[in-house]
């Protein structure tokens, strides 16, 4: 059974819910309970949840408060997912590496169905993890996290492979993954001490620097950090091509 504890944030990095809530992002940690507890409790980001490696669910905001998780983000075309989602952080050290224990897996799956339970606009295919609405930025919750198993759960969706024959071109490519929710290419660059998303990487607006493109290609590697989590490159197969169409026809 989830246990669920109240950890109320003692910080200010959290805002008034204007927008409806539609979408759910997963992300590690990348630090144990404790740090985890205070950084995100105490320090300049937050999230609604914390979930540690027992199962224990930490409640640190409201659903209708805005957590400061995501960042700079884009998913089905709107910017800004902090202001319409809810966030969970998994204690995890680095889950590109670490495996997920089963006990935390059965915590999350029980946690996911109640949040979406309590927002219902939170459709399957906008439970999604930090690096797919943040491609190249984030790669969290990483390669060890159980997508496929979530989704037999009704959490996240898992594609049925198209019978594709070939790889598309890379704007057929951006296509699909647009259908699928990703971003179209863009940048980021930092605007005095903020994170800023760049709509034309060659043309930044003034006062922002450091700007990283983000290409289709790094948006593929977030879909394959998710859905082809052995060949995360950003290289196309044959197999991505076919998880891909899958994907676009599930939506
Ligand atoms: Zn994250």
């Amino acid at each position: 059974m989830l246990q669920i504890k109240n950890a109320r944030i003692q910080s200010a990095s959290f805002g008034p819910r204007v927008q409806a809530v539609d979408t759910l992002v997963l992300h590690y940690t990348a630090l144990d309970l404790e740090a985890s507890l205070r950084v995100l409790r105490y320090r300049g980001v937050s999230a609604h949840y914390v979930l540690a490696p027992d199962g224990t669910a930490y409640k640190i905001l409201n659903n209708d408060e805005v957590a400061w998780h995501a960042g700079v983000s884009m998913w089905r075309g709107k910017k800004q997912v902090n202001s319409r989602s809810i966030g969970i952080e998994i204690v995890n050290l680095d889950g590109n590496k670490e495996a997920y224990p089963d006990v935390q897996i059965a915590a999350l799956a029980q946690l996911c169905q109640r949040i979406v339970q309590e927002n219902p606009a939170i459709r399957p295919r906008n439970i999604v993890g930090h690096s797919d609405v943040a491609p190249k930025r984030k790669v969290d919750p990483g390669t060890r996290f159980p997508w496929k198993a979530l989704a037999a759960s009704g959490i996240g969706l898992w594609p049925t492979p198209s019978a594709a024959t070939a790889v598309g071109s890379d704007a057929q490519i951006q296509a699909l993954l647009e259908q699928c929710g990703y971003a179209r290419p863009h940048g980021y660059g930092k605007k005095g001490e903020t994170y800023v998303m760049v709509d034309d990487p060659a043309a930044p607006p003034a006062g922002v620097s450091g700007v990283v493109p983000v290409g289709t290609r790094d948006i593929l590697r977030a879909f394959q950090l998710h859905y082809q989590p052995g060949a995360a490159n950003g290289v196309p197969t044959l197999a991505t091509q076919r998880l891909l169409e899958g994907l676009a026809a599930a939506q």
